[in-house]
């Protein structure tokens, strides 16, 4: 992997970014970034005076502090890229260029308190502060409406490195090193600019296109401050997942962001997430396994026992449309569990699995985990029950997959999955049992006309996906 500085253009960048936002961006980004701007003789100095251009009308918003304006008057708003704990990811357009960029959408509302707020502020400042680096994802302009504050940023269309670690299921040692030469160099831009990032994960690097060596971008600095050096932190709210728990405990400055770069040379190595606790590679005399496990597969294992059986039938027709390179890491890690090559996991073989990659599960558990997956009720779990039920919920952010699934259910193609078309697909997959039909209606059937559209089957999909919030998912793997 070459996901070295070579294709940072922040020169391009910053022109683009005075171009297609005009008078409103430069506005409203304040003074962090005027450098892109003519500069005017301060005849009158203060805060607010530096700009000779009229100012949005819109009232002064209390999270940016400056005055409001509608995202949408410069740019709009596509499909939805990806979500975390308090931001939604848009696809977005700027209407003069048609250039396109990431749009990420934190909804007011979700910002319960005075830190929430500050932390929303800072990230902004951090970001415009770490402008024109070239591993750091851009921050082109910040918007406030009534609703909402909108962080409009360089476009990462290859997604998180999160996403290509559980595809390759490993990287080689060269490739590694490559990639933590990069991480390393950005938590280094990011410690001599006076950040600390603090949520440093495969997660919050994207990948600035598909190609495979396409440049790394760090980004999601809502849990960044900035320090000085000898500074002494004591509000520990970093990652309880990728920094070490007895880290947390203690009264921590950068060198935080640098044990997180340790945790990722191993996920790249070993594959995701780390697991501490009595890890066969880490322990003295323990067996180092030959293939990598993830132990996202109880996480995943958990949320698709919650789904309805619906969901999980619709899973298992996406599943079915994933590329061999989709779900390459997930063949890996069903073969980790096969441990008698026989083509189908046991219990006894889950339980051994799970209990490799140190979680501690009763009988019971396990037994539970196992009928969730077990979706022929065969007693075992086949291959294809296994990447249906751990797949990436990511996956859902495919609208092609959730449009192909959508159709196979629509056998009429009237636009709608009707009760017949629902009850047939839950025979088909050996998953009914009279009574879930008005219970999936409820649940799906939101406009309560007795059938489905797709956008309610989308919905669906989409809804209460932990593996689509970063932070969840840091909650629900760790175990320490
Ligand atoms: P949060 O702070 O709420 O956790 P993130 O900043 O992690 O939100 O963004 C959530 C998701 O949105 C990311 O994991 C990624 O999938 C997507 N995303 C964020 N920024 C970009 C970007 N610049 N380009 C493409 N996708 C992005």
């Amino acid at each position: 992997m070459g996901n070295c500085c070579s294709q940072g253009k922040p020169g391009d960048d910053k022109g683009e970014a005075t171009a297609d936002n005009g008078g409103a961006s430069n506005t409203i980004n304040g003074g962090a970034d005027d450098s892109s701007q003519p500069k005017i003789a301060p005849a009158s100095p203060g805060p607010n005076a530096a700009s000779s251009k009229p100012k949005p009308a819109g009232p002064i918003g209390p999270v940016l502090g400056r005055p409001m304006e509608d995202v949408k008057s410069v740019y709009t708003i596509g499909k939805e890229l990806g979500r975390g704990q308090f931001g939604i990811t848009h696809l977005c357009t700027n209407k003069a260029t048609g250039e396109q960029f990431a749009c990420k959408t934190i909804a007011k509302r979700k910002l319960v308190n005075k830190e929430d707020i500050e932390d929303v502020r800072r990230e902004v400042q951090i970001m415009h502060h770490l402008t024109g680096q070239p591993n750091i994802v851009e921050l082109k302009g910040a918007y406030e409406d009534k609703q909402s504050v909108h962080l409009v940023m360089e476009l990462c269309a290859g997604g998180e490195l999160f996403d290509r670690i559980i595809a390759k299921g490993h990287y080689t040692e060269r490739a590694a090193a490559s990639l933590l030469r990069t991480i390393v160099q950005i938590v280094h831009t990011c410690h001599s600019m006076g950040v600390i990032h603090r949520d440093l994960k495969p997660e919050n690097f994207l990948l600035l296109s598909k190609d495979e060596n396409a440049p790394l971008k760090a980004t999601d600095f809502g849990l960044s401050v900035f320090y000085k050096p000898g500074d002494v932190f004591k509000d520990i709210v970093g990652s309880a997942y990728y920094i070490a728990p007895e880290v947390l405990k203690r009264k921590y400055g950068p060198e935080a962001d640098i044990w997180s770069v340790g945790v990722m040379l191993y996920i790249l190595l070993c594959g995701v997430p780390p697991f501490w606790a009595g890890h066969p590679w880490i322990k003295e005399d323990g067996e180092a396994p030959d293939v990598p496990l993830d132990c996202a597969v109880l996480s995943r294992l958990k949320q698709f026992k919650a789904m309805n059986k619906f969901k999980k039938v619709a899973l298992r027709v996406i599943a079915g449309c994933l590329s061999e390179e989709e779900i390459m890491g997930l063949k890996e890690m069903f073969k980790g569990m096969d441990t008698d090559n026989s083509g189908t996991i046991t219990l006894e073989e889950l339980k051994q699995g799970l209990a490799k990659q140190g979680t501690k599960l009763s009988e019971f558990e396990v037994k539970q985990l196992m009928e969730a997956a077990d979706a022929d009720g065969n007693g075992t779990i086949d291959y294809d029950e296994f990447i249906t039920a751990t797949m990436h919920m990511n996956r859902m952010d495919k609208e092609e997959h959730l449009y192909t699934a959508f159709q196979h259910f629509d056998k009429d193609n009237s636009g709608y999955i009707t009760n017949e078309e629902l009850e047939q697909a839950l025979r088909d997959y050996g998953m009914h049992d009279g009574m879930d039909i008005k219970e999936i209606l409820s649940d799906v059937d939101s406009d309560n006309d007795g059938k489905i559209n797709y956008e309610e089957f989308v919905a669906m999909m989409k809804k209460g996906n932990p593996e689509m919030n970063p932070k969840k998912r840091r909650e629900s793997t760790f175990v320490g």
